[in-house]
Formats: structure tokens, sequence, C-alpha cells
């Protein structure tokens, strides 16, 4: 799921882990902090909503009931969600300037 949370004072959209409700954080050490976007694919609405999930004990947690499923690395997911809004790099185009405000702030 995608959440708002307030982190040491500061309110940030943070991609959070539908099984153990912790956030997904590549820049933690450590393989757990890796994500992904698993899906069951429901053929009659031709829809499916998305779990986030951590790779490993979470993912192996999340109940598909031997459902379709789809899936993708979770950045993948996540430019897909940018690109399919009708975004591109194009519309950032202070791309580089933002991600080092965002590393520095954390
Ligand atoms: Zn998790």
């Amino acid at each position: 799921m995608i959440e708002v949370r307030c982190i040491e004072g500061r309110w940030a959209p943070m991609v959070i882990c539908d099984i153990c409700n912790s956030p997904i954080d590549r820049r933690k050490p450590g393989w757990q902090h890796e994500g992904l976007a698993l899906w069951v694919m429901d053929d009659s609405t031709e829809s499916g909503s998305p779990l986030h999930v951590h790779k490993g004990l979470c993912d192996r947690k999340a109940d598909t009931r031997d459902a379709l499923m789809g899936s993708e690395e979770l950045g993948v997911h996540l430019f897909h969600l940018f690109y399919n809004a009708g975004y591109s790099v194009k519309d950032v185009p202070h791309l580089k300037e933002l991600s080092d405000m965002l590393q520095e702030i954390g």
C-alpha cells in the first residue's frame, strides 16, 4: 500500500508492506528491504489490486490461494504507475536536483 507517514517530523509518501506493515526501503541494508508488487488477475473484470510486499518472508506469506498472479519488481511497478498516469522523465525537469534534495533530507 502507499501511505503518507510522518518520519522524524517530515510527512512523506512511502510504500508500506501489505503483510508486515513496515516501509519497503531498499536504501536500508539487507535483502529484506527489496520489494515486489503482486496481484491476482480477475479475468471477469480484467483488473487486480496489487499488494506491495517485501521479498522473501512477506511475499511467501501473501495469500494467493493458488490464483493466477502477476508480479513485478517494485521499482518497475512504480515506474509503470508513473508512466500510466501520463508522466515521463521530461515532466520532472529537475529530476537530478529533486533526487539530490530527497537524499539530503532522507
Ligand atoms: Zn514485509
